[in-house]
C-alpha cells in the first residue's frame, strides 16, 4: 500500500501536514510531498479537502501456492541454554495442529551453543530441529533474529508458525511476519482447525475481552500468531524420541545488528517471575497503599510465591510493570491464585483464570472475583493477610 500526493490537484494548502502522526508530509514548492517516514497508514487521506491525496490499495498478491507451505513450526525462545516454558507449551499444541493438518512439528532454536536443546525440543514432540547458532546470536536482538527466522522461513517455508507472547516473541512475530508478507494473530489464547476450510483458527480475546474474536489466514503464508503463555500445559517429555536435526548456517553479522547489549541487569527477582510460579500472591487497589504490599510480599514470600498485581496498583506506582497480571500484564496460571483486594475485572481475570485454585480476600461479598474464586474469605485484608501470614509460618516450622 502506498500513498500518493497528486501534484496537480494539490493546492498547496498545507493541511494535510499536521494531520500526519509519523510527520512524513512536507511542503515543498508549494506542493505536499511525502517522505521515507510515511506508513502508509492515511490518516491524511480524508484531510486533504481537494482529494489529492490518495492510498493505493495494495493489489491482491498474486495468490500464493499455500501447498507449497508445509508443517507446523514453533520458535523456542530460550535465555542462556534454558527453554522458556511457552515453548514447551507450544510444542504439545503444535503437535496436535501438525496431527491434525498430516504434516511435521518442527522447533526452531536460534542462540550459541543451543543445540543441546534440542534433546529436550524432540521430547516434547518435535520431529524436526532447525538450530542457526553464532555468537552474534547469543542473546536475543531485533535485527539478528529477525534476520534469521525471515531467511529460515523463505527457505523452508513452513505452513504454520507459533511463537510465544514473551516480550521477545511480541518483538519478534510481527516483524518477521511484516518481512515474509503475512498475517499474525496476536496474543492468542486459543487454537484450533477451522472445520471448513481446515486452516488454523487462532483465538484471542478482543474489544476489551469482551468478545472472543477467531481469526483465520486464507491468503498468505505462513499462518503466524504469538499464543500468550500458560494457556496451555506442558506436554511431559518422552526422551526416547528423536527426529531430524537441521543445522542452518548463521549468515547474521555482528555489523547487521544495529543495537548492543552492554549489561544485563536483573531487575526481577523470583518475586516477578509469574509465569513460571506456582503460587501467585496478588493485591489490588485494596490494599490501600504501597506500604500494605509488604504483607503481599510477606506471604508470597512464606509460601515461596510470586507477587502479582492488579493494573489499578501498576498504575498507583506500587508495583513496577512486570508484576502485573491481566490483559495488558502477564498471563498466569499457577496451582494457587491469591488475589488480596481485587475487584475482580474482565481485564484482570482475563491473566489469572487458568489458575488451578483461586482464593480470593475482599470486604465487598459481591466482588466480581468471588465469582472465579475456589474459596472466599470476606474481610478486611489488611486483617486477615497477618493472620494468614502467621498460620503459614507456623506450619512451615
Ligand atoms: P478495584 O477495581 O478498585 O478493586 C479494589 C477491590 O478491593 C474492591 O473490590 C474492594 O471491595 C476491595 N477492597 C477495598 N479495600 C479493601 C480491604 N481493606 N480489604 C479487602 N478488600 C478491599 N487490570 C488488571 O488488573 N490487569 C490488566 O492487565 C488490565 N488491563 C486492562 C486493559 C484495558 C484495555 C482496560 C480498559 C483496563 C485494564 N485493566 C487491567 C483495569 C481493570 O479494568 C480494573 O480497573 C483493575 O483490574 C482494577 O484493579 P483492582 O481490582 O485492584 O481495583
Ligand atoms: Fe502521514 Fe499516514 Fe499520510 Fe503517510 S499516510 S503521509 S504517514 S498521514
Amino acid at each position: 500500500m502506498a500513498v500518493k500526493v497528486n501534484a496537480e490537484e494539490c493546492v498547496g494548502c498545507g493541511a494535510c501536514v499536521a494531520s500526519c502522526p509519523f510527520g512524513a508530509l512536507v511542503m515543498q514548492a508549494d506542493k505536499a510531498h511525502i517522505t521515507e517516514a510515511c506508513t502508509a497508514c492515511g490518516a491524511c487521506v480524508e484531510i486533504c479537502p481537494v482529494s489529492a491525496i490518495t492510498r493505493e490499495q495494495e493489489e491482491k498478491t498474486a495468490q500464493i501456492d499455500v501447498a507449497a507451505y508445509k508443517d507446523v513450526w514453533v520458535f523456542v525462545e530460550q535465555t542462556e541454554g534454558q527453554a522458556k516454558n511457552v515453548a514447551y507449551e507450544l510444542l504439545g499444541e503444535g503437535r496436535k495442529l501438525a496431527d491434525a493438518m498430516g504434516q511435521k512439528l518442527a522447533g526452531v532454536l536460534i542462540g550459541d551453543s543451543v543445540q543441546p536443546l534440542a534433546r529436550e525440543v524432540f521430547a516434547r514432540g518435535a520431529d524436526i530441529v532447525y538450530t542457526v547458532e553464532g555468537p552474534e546470536l547469543k542473546n536475543y536482538s531485533t535485527d539478528g533474529y529477525t534476520a534469521v527466522f525471515t531467511d529460515l522461513i523463505q527457505t523452508y517455508q513452513p505452513a504454520v508458525v507459533l511463537i510465544g507472547a514473551t516480550n521477545d516473541g511480541r518483538d519478534l512475530g510481527p516483524r518477521v511476519a511484516c518481512r515474509v508478507g503475512t498475517g499474525l494473530t496476536a496474543d492468542c489464547t486459543n487454537l484450533g482447525i477451522d472445520a471448513q476450510t481446515g486452516l488454523v483458527a487462532w483465538t484471542r480475546p478482543a474489544f476489551g475481552g469482551n468478545i472472543m474474536a477467531t481469526i483465520l489466514c486464507p491468503d498468505h503464508r505462513p499462518q503466524m500468531g504469538t499464543v500468550r503463555p500458560k494457556v496451555f500445559k506442558q506436554p511431559e517429555p518422552d526422551y526416547s524420541r528423536s527426529g531430524q536435526l537441521v543445522q542452518v548456517e548463521n549468515k547474521v553479522k555482528a555489523q547487521d545488528i544495529r543495537t548492543r547489549l552492554i549489561e544485563a541487569v536483573r531487575v526481577c527477582t523470583v518475586a516477578c517471575n509469574l509465569e513460571e510460579s506456582e503460587i501467585i500472591v496478588s493485591g489490588g487497589r485494596g490494599m490501600g497503599k504501597a506500604e500494605n504490599f509488604g504483607l503481599i510480599e510477606e506471604l508470597a514470600n512464606v509460601l515461596g510465591g510470586a507477587v502479582g498485581a492488579s493494573r489499578a496498583v501498576v498504575d498507583a506506582g506500587w508495583k513496577p510493570q512486570p508484576h502485573q497480571v491481566g490483559q495488558t500484564g502477564k498471563t498466569v496460571g499457577p496451582k494457587i491464585y491469591f488475589a488480596c483486594g481485587i475487584s475482580g475485572a474482565i481485564q484482570h481475570m482475563a491473566g489469572m483464570s487458568s489458575s488451578d485454585i483461586v482464593i480470593a480476600i475482599n470486604k465487598d461479598a459481591d466482588a466480581p472475583i468471588f465469582k472465579a474464586a475456589d474459596y472466599g474469605i470476606v474481610g478486611d485484608v489488611l486483617e486477615i493477610l497477618p493472620a494468614l501470614i502467621e498460620e503459614f509460618k507456623k506450619i512451615k516450622q
